[in-house]
């Protein structure tokens, strides 16, 4: 009785300080217990948002997404990424993990996509690197947030066009620990758009003897979303 007493207690400082929505983000209905934000109902219209979405070239390998950027994903990402509520990272990242689980090789090294460091200042945390510490937790892969070094900052990609999104990137990137030929790397970021970074990033790493590249992203801007 006491330990249940006790456990009730603890699990109220852990809601005040961690405040877990029990409801979904995309159907405001109940969630189970241990449901990561989403409802099975609302996880399996993802699949749909995803269809024909695919980053896949020769220099990525293969491309997973939770979800299209759009209804309760794109809220809690946006919370995650710009309100503070940095424990969003736990259950958006333990999303990304049950999407990839048994897909990536198990000698994957987990690398998030880098912020500057101005960027990194202002916004207090870098979002993906957050997320790829859950993912590599989860998923017992190893992260290296060291290994890919934002060295410019850059001009928001959604002002610009394709070619200039290019334009922008070119240089920005840069690979601080060579690879050893064949590693396998996981690229991981929070929501990806034109795809335009995480090539950069893709070819940046493969020069430096990294690859296969994998894309590890919560939300995918696919035709399917409204364009923000
Ligand atoms: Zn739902």
């Amino acid at each position: 009785m006491r330990a249940g007493i006790g456990s009730q207690v603890w699990s109220g400082i852990v809601s005040l300080v961690f405040p877990v929505r029990t409801t979904c983000w995309g159907c405001g209905g109940e969630l189970a217990a241990q449901e990561p934000l989403f409802c099975l109902v609302c996880r399996q219209g993802f699949a749909a948002g995803l269809a024909g979405w695919d980053l896949t070239d020769d220099l990525i390998a293969r491309a997973w997404a939770v979800g299209p950027y759009q209804g309760g994903l794109r809220r809690a990402v946006l919370a995650y990424k710009y309100s503070g509520k940095e424990y969003l990272a736990e259950p958006l990242g333990r999303l990304l993990a049950a999407r990839l689980a048994g897909a990536v090789p198990g000698s994957c090294q987990v690398i998030p996509v880098p912020l500057h460091r101005t960027r990194r200042r202002q916004r207090g945390f870098n979002q993906a690197e957050a997320l790829a510490q859950v993912l590599g937790k989860e998923l017992r892969l190893p992260v290296r947030a060291d290994i890919l070094v934002r060295r410019q900052a850059t001009r928001p990609l959604s002002t610009l066009n394709h070619d200039n999104r290019h334009q922008e990137l070119r240089g920005a990137f840069h690979v601080a620990w060579p690879g050893l030929p064949g590693t396998p790397v996981l690229l991981v970021d929070d929501v990806v758009t034109s795809g335009a970074t995480v090539h950069e990033c893709a070819g940046v790493l493969r020069a430096a003897g990294y690859g296969p590249v994998y894309v590890a992203t919560v939300c995918a801007v696919t035709d399917n979303c409204q364009r923000a």
